[in-house]
């Protein structure tokens, strides 16, 4: 392990990994519920010694990793397959599309990486319960985790998070308590719970690892192409804590000298869920009022991580755009017939802004190398893409009731 330091996202201010738990001290005081974060923390590590470290041929990643391996979890998550997109790239005038399918992590989604750190962070400094506050991924990932190592997950959930994520989190024994009102009044409720009464709060961006863990998908995007910078990648954007999550990744291959530039990143989020969207046209931050869609993973009005998430999206020279939801469902049937892959809605959003900026004016060329971050399993919410199928009456069992 290589000894790593806090640094504020807003002020710059470092901090001892000791000192500090969740913001910056200085920043974080001035947030009140319905701004996005101040003082955002980000692990700064010893990027010279891990260049000097790391072994190209035999990639050692626990170098890049803010926790030490002998507090780990042992169930494992990430290292899900970039498979290539093949015909689905194809009808999107694509020759070298690849889809990251982090529907395989155990518990259904990418949330599973963040929760993976923050539970072995617990472990390190013998904290027995973690809280969240989650719209459903988040909340199942962190009580699946939380079952593996043997600690309590308290979760706070808006009332109408989809049944399945609600059955995951309860089968796997976490302590459910579902809010009356919306993903931003359960996040509300969760901090005033672990700042009165205690606990680990793994709230999305609030606990600085959670960037820290997401930033796996974007190691594994880079090896996986063979230790090379793809030029786009495409996040479903909520909070923008996974889209943060993969810009350090980036950042932090660079400042080894591992990489030499970074992937633009493309934000793609719901029609009426769009304050990171609008934030980053305008330069001026307003919360989404009312951010109702299907894909409610990114249903949310007050995004923890805005600033980050724009940061990121300028730094790299990405985009970005926002899909309805009828884009969302056509973009999910799209990819599955096309790659075999069931993506969530909000998952699906990012190929619905994929989609969308290929079939306008200036669409990616056909040569480019390009990502799809597919963050969630579709089994998540069955739901949202029954509106658009049929399934078909029982037949009678015999030959001749079979059409030709
Ligand atoms: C949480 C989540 C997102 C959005 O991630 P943020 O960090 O909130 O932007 C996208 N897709 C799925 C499936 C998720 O669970
Ligand atoms: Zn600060």
């Amino acid at each position: 392990m290589i000894p790593f330091t806090y640094r504020c996202t807003d002020c710059g201010r470092s901090y001892q990994r000791e000192a500090v738990r969740y913001l910056c001290p200085t920043c974080g005081g001035t947030y009140r519920p319905g701004v996005p974060l101040p003082g955002v923390l980000e692990a700064v590590l010893d990027y010279a010694a891990i260049g000097r470290a790391f072994d190209p041929a035999r990639p050692d990643w626990n170098l890049f990793c803010a926790v030490e391996p002998e507090f780990h979890p042992a169930s494992p998550v990430g290292n899900t397959p970039l498979v290539p997109g093949g015909r689905y790239g194809q009808s999107l005038g694509l020759d070298c599309l690849w889809v990251k399918n982090e529907g395989l992590n155990p518990s259904g989604s990418l949330k599973d990486r963040a929760s993976f750190l923050v539970v072995a962070e617990a472990l390190r400094i013998g904290e027995p319960r973690i809280v969240a506050a989650s719209t459903g991924n988040a909340a199942s990932a962190l009580a699946a985790v939380c079952a593996a190592a043997g600690l309590e997950a308290l979760i706070f959930v808006p009332e109408k998070a989809p049944r399945a994520k609600l059955v995951q989190m309860l089968l796997y024994g976490a302590r459910v308590l579902p809010v009356k009102g919306t993903y931003d009044d359960a996040f509300r409720l969760s901090l005033e719970f672990t700042a009165r009464r205690g606990g680990l709060n793994r709230n999305t961006a609030y606990h600085p690892l959670t960037i820290e863990g997401k930033k796996t998908a974007g190691l594994e995007i880079w090896a996986q192409l063979g230790q090379e910078v793809p030029d786009a990648i495409f996040v479903p954007v909520g909070d923008g804590v996974i889209l943060g999550g993969i810009h350090k990744a980036f950042l932090d291959l660079k400042r080894t000298g591992l990489a030499g530039h970074l992937p633009r990143l493309f934000c793609i989020q719901a029609e009426r869920s769009d304050a990171i969207h609008r934030y980053i046209q305008t330069g001026t931050y307003a919360d989404a009022p009312d951010p109702a869609t299907r894909a409610d993973s990114i249903s949310v009005s007050c995004p923890s991580n805005a600033h980050g998430a724009r940061r990121a999206v300028l730094e790299s020279g990405g985009a970005s755009l926002t899909v309805s939801d009828e884009e969302i469902l056509a973009a999910q049937a799209a990819m599955a017939r096309l790659t075999g892959i069931f993506a969530e809605p909000a998952a699906a959003a990012a190929a619905a802004g994929l989609a969308k900026l290929q079939a306008g004016p200036s669409p990616l060329p056909r040569e480019s190398k390009v990502v799809l971050l597919v963050t969630g399993h579709g089994l998540k919410d069955i739901e949202a893409p029954l509106s658009g199928i049929r399934i078909p009456p029982p037949i009678e069992p015999r030959l001749d009731a079979v059409p030709g």
